[in-house]
Order: C-alpha cells, then sequence, then structure tokens
C-alpha cells in the first residue's frame, strides 16, 4: 500500500483516499459509536477491551424478551431460535473463526471458567511430568487459574510454574527462547498456557510452532485466544492445538462480560475418560431431560457445558457473529494489516521518539499496538489522560503502555490520522 514515505500519505486526505477505497467501510454503521463529553463522536481504539455495540443487537435481544413476555417456557421449544438448541447457532462462526470443526466449538460460561473447566481436563499432573509453562507477563486470571490448578493437585506454583520471560533488555517473548525452554523443561512440563496475542505487547505466538514443539516434548497444549479471536486468523485444529479458550467482549464485539467459548481438538470429541466436572447441559441431549443418574457427555466441546447459557448473552453474540460472517476474516485481517500498518508508518514519521513494542512483522501481531512515550510515566499518563480530552480513547497499563486497536469492523483511516496527530501535538 504504502511504497514510498512521500509527503502526501501524512495528510489528511491521503487517509480519506484509503477510506474511500476500503471496501469494509460500510461496517463502520453496523456499530454505535460513543460518544465524548462534548457530544462529538470518540476516536475509539479499545476494541482490545471492549468492542463496539453493534447496532443489530438490540433487535435479537427484544426478540428474546418478547419471545419469554409473550411464550413463557415454550420459547424453549418454539419460534425460528428455540432457546433449548440456541446456543447452537453460534457455533458455525465461532468454528470458522477458530479455524476448528464445529464438534470443537462451545460457546459457553465465561473465559477464566472455561480455563479452570478446561485445566481439571488437561492439567493431569503425573509423578513425572508435572509442572506448568505460562508467560511472566501473562495476564491475572490465567496466572490465578494455573496456581490454582497446581495446588488443587498438591503442587506449588514457587517451583512448578515454569515462567518464561523476555530476555533482559527486551520486552518480547523470543520463539527460540521458548522453544529452548520446551526442549530443556518438557519432559517435566504436563501442560503449555500461552496467549495467542500477549494482552500488554500485542504480540502474535506462533502457535502451530510451538504446539508441535510441546506435543514433542509430551506436554498439552492450550491457548488462550482472549486477544486473538476476530483478531488474527487462527487454524486450532491444524495446528492440532489441544484446548483454547476466549472471550467475546473484545474483538467479538458481544458485551461487557459477554458469553465466552472453548475449543477441544476433535481427538478428545469421544475420549469419554478424562475427567472433567459436569453439568446436565453437557450430557447427551437425547436423554438429557430423563435426567438419568449417570453423566454421559455430549462428543466434543459441548460435553464440557456445564448451565443452559444465558438466551441474553448468547444474542449479542449472535448478532456479533453475523457481521464477522458478512465482512469475513480474510478481509478483515487484510484491511487490518493495512490499518495498523498505516498507524507504524504515520507514528515513524511523525512520532519518531514513540517506542512501539509490538513486533514490527505483520506475521507476529494483530491490530494492536502497544506504545511506550519517551517520557517518564507520570508524564505518559498525562499524555493518556490529555487524548482522553480529545476524544481519543485508548488504554493505559502501568507503568507507561498505551495500547490503541484500530479495528478493521469500526475503524477507519482518518481515525488512525487523527490519533498520531493528536499524539504528535501532545508530545510537541
Ligand atoms: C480479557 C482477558 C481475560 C478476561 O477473563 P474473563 O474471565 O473474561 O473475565 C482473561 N485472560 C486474558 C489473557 C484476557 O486478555
Amino acid at each position: 500500500m504504502i511504497s514510498s514515505l512521500s509527503p502526501h500519505i501524512l495528510h489528511r486526505d491521503y487517509a480519506a483516499h484509503l477510506d474511500k477505497l476500503d471496501p469494509l467501510a460500510r461496517f463502520r454503521n453496523e456499530f454505535y459509536l460513543p460518544l465524548t463529553e462534548q457530544g462529538g463522536i470518540q476516536n475509539y481504539f479499545c476494541g482490545h477491551s471492549l468492542g463496539l455495540q453493534p447496532k443489530r443487537t438490540a433487535n435479537l435481544m427484544s426478540e428474546e424478551l418478547q419471545r419469554w413476555q409473550q411464550k413463557g417456557v415454550a420459547g424453549h421449544f418454539t419460534g425460528i431460535r428455540p432457546w433449548l438448541s440456541y446456543h447452537e447457532q453460534l457455533t458455525p462462526v465461532l468454528a470458522e473463526l477458530c479455524g476448528a470443526l464445529p464438534v470443537e466449538v462451545v460457546a459457553m460460561n465465561s473465559l477464566s471458567v472455561n480455563l479452570q473447566l478446561l485445566l481439571i481436563s488437561f492439567y493431569r499432573p503425573t509423578e513425572q511430568r508435572y509442572k506448568i509453562l505460562i508467560e511472566a507477563n501473562a495476564f491475572a486470571s490465567d496466572r490465578y487459574a494455573v496456581s490454582a490448578q497446581l495446588k488443587l493437585h498438591g503442587h506449588d506454583p514457587q517451583h512448578d510454574l515454569i515462567e518464561i520471560r523476555p530476555r533482559p533488555g527486551e520486552q518480547l517473548i523470543r520463539t527460540e527462547d521458548l522453544l529452548e525452554v520446551i526442549d530443556r523443561e518438557g519432559h517435566r512440563i504436563a501442560t503449555v498456557l500461552l496467549p495467542g496475542v500477549q494482552y500488554l505487547t500485542g504480540q502474535l505466538f506462533d502457535m502451530e510452532t510451538i504446539t508441535e514443539r510441546a506435543q514433542q516434548q509430551g506436554c498439552i497444549v492450550g491457548f488462550d485466544l482472549a486477544h486473538a479471536i476476530g483478531n488474527v486468523p487462527l487454524q486450532l485444529h491444524a495446528w492440532n492445538v489441544d484446548f483454547a479458550v476466549w472471550c467475546s467482549y473484545k474483538y467479538l464485539n458481544s458485551g461487557p462480560g459477554a458469553i465466552g467459548g472453548a475449543f477441544v481438538h476433535e481427538r478428545y470429541a469421544q475420549d469419554f475418560t478424562r475427567p472433567r466436572l459436569s453439568g446436565w447441559w453437557g450430557h447427551e441431549k437425547h436423554s438429557r431431560f430423563n435426567m438419568p443418574h449417570e453423566f454421559m457427555p455430549l462428543p466434543g466441546a459441548e460435553g464440557w457445558q456445564l448451565s443452559n447459557p444465558s438466551i441474553f448473552a448468547c444474542a449479542p453474540l449472535l448478532s456479533s457473529l453475523e457481521i464477522f460472517k458478512q465482512a469475513g476474516l480474510p478481509a478483515l485481517r487484510s484491511k487490518s494489516i493495512q490499518l495498523t500498518g498505516y498507524l507504524t508508518t504515520l507514528l515513524a514519521a511523525q512520532c519518531p521518539q514513540i517506542q512501539i513494542i509490538t513486533p514490527a512483522s505483520t506475521q507476529e501481531r494483530g491490530c494492536q499496538l502497544s506504545l511506550r512515550l519517551p517520557l517518564s510515566a507520570h508524564h505518559a499518563k498525562r499524555i493518556y489522560d490529555q487524548l482522553l480530552c480529545q476524544g481519543v480513547v485508548c488504554d493505559w497499563r502501568e507503568p507507561d503502555i498505551i495500547r490503541a486497536a484500530p479495528v478493521p469492523l469500526y475503524n477507519t483511516f482518518q481515525d488512525v490520522w487523527h490519533l498520531v496527530q493528536s499524539l504528535e501535538g501532545l508530545l510537541q
């Protein structure tokens, strides 16, 4: 797209030109854009924390409120979307986003709950093999989850949690270092849990290579896809990933606390020997309502369900997935690479003093860039606050990181242009 750094690409007209050429431009109008206190439109770069509300969500929600109002309990069985099987409509697009077979995915609970549920099944320590590998900067909930699981089995996170960290003076984890730890410690590691995209740095991990190497060492491999699903292409089935979990309120735009999801590889679909926590919704459909004493799990990821899901949590996800289906992830990814690439180009030209922590290679990042300002933490925070005052909504991570995610479904090249003008002005 941007072949040479001619001055006109720094001009607003060029951003407007890119927006005109954008085949996905119409999708912005599918979303409500939040307003500033002065009533203007926010320049929103927080899709990594909370995706925006699709306009069609309210319709699907009110459909279900009405059905409940007018049909009562019969809503479970009647209408075009009976509640009994409502969550099954989420499966095809989720499977597509994950690069998975339908039997491998399910929408249920929320991320941390799903992580605990799957660790019960996929962290099975033995005397020889009992450690868990995570990254040192893992999201707190992931760390709490694996620590709790270690303790549940009588192990001590102090000794049995292996943490991979960036080299001194570096921000990112090198794949070679990760593979080295796996080769060296793999025979003691029961389970590897890593992010698809690291929440703080925006680093996209090489899930295929990591999975292959860890499985050669006999480890089980799981991924936390909170920042990956709906952001980067995934091929969980082909990569042979054992399990994965995600939430749907970030890039999947399904609202605060939205229903999460889980992936379990097909090879476990009929494996009912692995211990699991169970509830009636994971029980075989045909006999579920006969309430048999013996639990017979559904094949695949659905067999990990416990409760019947909230329809009012499923409806927003369904409406959002319709948009993903229309736009298509390949097209979204293609725009995303352009949009984030445009941000790096403008930053390099206009704010060269800002350090971009996120990898420069498009293979190693999604849409998010993590920026470190060349200022004391105090002054960096003030820049962030002033951005907010100007209606530019990014996210602040202590001690000095601003995370900005241009989201291809609703952000424009002009949004990105404005962000950089604001940053440049504030840094002067
Ligand atoms: C957002 C996020 C979570 C959130 O967990 P919930 O259970 O949905 O509250 C967990 N892990 C990671 C890596 C995240 O980015």
